[in-house]
């Protein structure tokens, strides 16, 4: 378009860039910063010393929340202090109060100062992950404690980044075992040639969804559920004859993935069996230790982990039972290379002598995502906080008090446990029914100072109570127990 006349495209007024000075104040006014990070502190410690005298879900109907916030964003800035009254006026009404100590729900999302404090650290350094020289500090932190945790868990030394393996952390198991899923098909891919609509993926049918769904992204054709035990772990037996049945089909065993601790009653697949079976035909060997991996810093719960050296990757969440906030799952590869392998790509602007060299680790070639968090900033914490002793003493009181909240269950003429107590969650039915289950489930959650999961196992529903948050004593599983104890026997519901 040489020599063609360009339309004028500067607007005609200059903005006032003085006046913008006065609104971008909150982004540097570090006084200011002090003052309302001292207020949000104090918020936040009120917020969990007296969370017992709330409800542990606020009662609120579908849109409730919403409706209470303007309808525009502010065009103007608001003070901090406005901000924090909403906290307490529109939000925490709206919640479900995770930290409670009547919190038995789903698993626990134990947290704990150290971890609350190096999320804010890993805030204010606004630091990226991306490849080691992008901010080293990140990268080798994430090495190191990774490193540290596979000796407090009594994991093979070979998965630690200083050996052939490696650990990094994600957003939490789906991503890790989405991970897992890509490496199996590679190595399918690389061994077989077969094309992924061919691939089968083997799970327990108590499997989380997540080990569907990550199969089902990663692309596999195939997804086959394996029957359990009367404790609801894998069968072996019943593993090995699916993968005969497909491989006669003329379909590819790609993967199969192992529960430690499955989500419905924790149920524990044998690694050894499965890691058998996938070792004999190739297939990538996934751990999902969501759960239950943080007890393995105890010694007494490592019988589990027999087989374990079998195993290609193995994914377990700090974010549920190891004192850390939501966001922190590990994911552990015994080999490095084919994840390096299946998971990296080379834009040039990321090119630099230290990745060139080969003597560092660039977690985007490890992740799924580009930018990345600190966040071993908050295991490392957490870890320092408590020390591996401290850790140690809340799982081990945890599973102390699931296990007599068990007994007395089990001494119980009204209720009936459904599967064995392994960890630290109980599960357990009425005798008199299932209406008589969940008419107590529903006791329970009425009072506002207990709140359980009510699940359905082999058709059947039943209650889990999960005990898992930092701020349940003794005496709440106690008063909790008082209180099952007595409806139990006066509920009595007709059966159909
Ligand atoms: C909780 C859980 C998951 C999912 O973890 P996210 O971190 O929420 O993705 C996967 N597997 C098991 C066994 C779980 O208990």
């Amino acid at each position: 378009m040489a020599g063609t006349e360009q339309p004028d495209l500067e607007p005609d007024l200059e903005p006032d860039l003085e006046a913008d000075l006065e609104l971008l104040a909150p982004l540097t006014d570090f006084d200011a910063f002090r003052e309302n990070g001292y207020a949000l502190i104090d918020w936040i410690a009120d917020y969990l010393t007296s969370l017992g005298q709330r409800p542990v879900c606020e009662p609120v109907e579908p849109g409730e929340v919403r409706a209470q916030l303007p309808v525009a964003a502010p065009q103007l800035p608001e003070p901090f202090s406005s901000v924090l009254a909403d906290l307490d006026d529109v939000i925490v009404p709206g919640l479900a109060h995770w930290q409670h100590p009547g919190w038995f729900a789903y698993f626990p999302a134990m947290t704990s100062p150290a971890s609350m404090l190096a999320e804010l650290a890993s805030a204010g350094l606004g630091v990226q992950g991306m490849i080691w020289s992008s901010s080293p500090a990140v990268t080798e932190l994430e090495n190191h404690v990774l490193d540290w945790l596979v000796d407090l868990m009594g994991l093979p030394e070979a998965w630690k980044t200083t050996s052939r393996g490696g650990g990094l952390l994600t957003s939490g198991a789906s991503a890790s075992t989405l991970i897992a899923m890509i490496n199996g098909r590679e190595k399918c891919r690389k061994r077989t040639g077969a094309p992924v609509e061919q691939m089968v993926v083997y799970a327990s049918s108590q499997a989380h969804s997540s080990v569907e769904k990550g199969a089902r992204l990663a692309g596999f054709g195939h997804v086959r559920l394996i029957d359990v035990d009367d404790e609801f772990a894998l069968r072996p037996q019943s593993l090995a004859e699916a993968v005969s049945q497909d491989l006669v089909g003329g379909l590819s065993p790609a993967a199969a993935v192992s529960a430690l601790g499955t989500t419905g009653t924790t149920a524990v697949d044998p690694v050894r069996g499965v890691g058998e079976v996938a070792a004999r035909w190739g297939m990538w060997h996934h751990v999902d230790a969501a759960y239950a991996g943080s007890a393995m810093v105890c010694e007494e719960f490592r019988h589990h982990l027999a087989g374990v050296e079998l195993v290609d990757s193995y994914t377990f969440n700090p974010h549920k039972w190891f004192a850390t906030n939501l966001d922190c799952s590990v994911l552990w590869v015994a080999d490095r290379v084919p994840l390096i392998d299946a998971m990296s790509i080379d834009p040039p602007y990321l090119r630099n002598e230290a990745t060139d060299s080969g003597r560092v680790i660039d977690y985007r070639n490890w992740d799924l995502s580009l930018g990345r968090p600190f966040r071993a900033l908050k295991l490392w914490f957490v870890i320092r906080a408590l020390g591996a002793e401290g850790l140690r003493a809340t799982i081990r009181r945890h599973t102390q008090w699931a296990r007599d909240l068990s007994a007395r269950i089990d001494g119980h003429l009204c209720l009936r446990r459904i599967a064995p107590t392994p960890f630290a969650l109980v599960s357990f039915v009425h005798t008199a029914g299932d209406a008589a289950t969940r008419a107590l489930a529903t006791a329970v959650n009425d009072t506002g100072r207990y709140f359980v999961t009510v699940s359905e196992i082999e058709g059947r529903p039943y209650i889990r109570v999960a005990i898992g948050a930092t701020l349940t004593a003794r005496h709440h599983v106690d008063s909790f127990w008082q209180f099952i104890n007595e409806s139990a026997v006066t509920l009595r519901p007709p059966e159909k």
